[in-house]
């Protein structure tokens, strides 16, 4: 389920401040997707859509780590490998272009 309202973004904010160095604009928790919506000049559907293929592929990984699995492989990715390196995040990135 994608939600776009105002709670999706106060978390998609919140993340973005977590992470420094790059602009976080969605949001998987399980089951849910939160998508930070955008002007449509700043961000137009072909990017939108690739945003939801992008988190699409997270909700699968939480699946596929029986959901409790999942945020400790995220973390530890992204503490050893850093957030653009983390395997979890590759993956992520490959599945936009499918
Ligand atoms: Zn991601």
């Amino acid at each position: 389920m994608i939600i776009y309202n105002w709670i999706a973004k106060i978390i998609v904010q919140i993340a973005d401040r977590l992470n420094k160095n790059y602009r976080i604009r969605g949001v998987t928790i399980w089951p849910f997707i939160f998508i930070e919506k955008y002007e449509p000049k700043e961000f137009n559907d072909a990017g939108m859509r690739r945003l939801r293929k992008h988190e699409h592929c997270h909700l699968k990984q939480w699946e596929h780590y029986w959901i409790i699995g999942f945020l400790p492989v995220y973390i530890y990715q992204c503490v050893k490998y850093g957030y653009w390196n983390a395997p979890l995040e590759v993956l992520a990135r490959k599945a936009e272009d499918e």
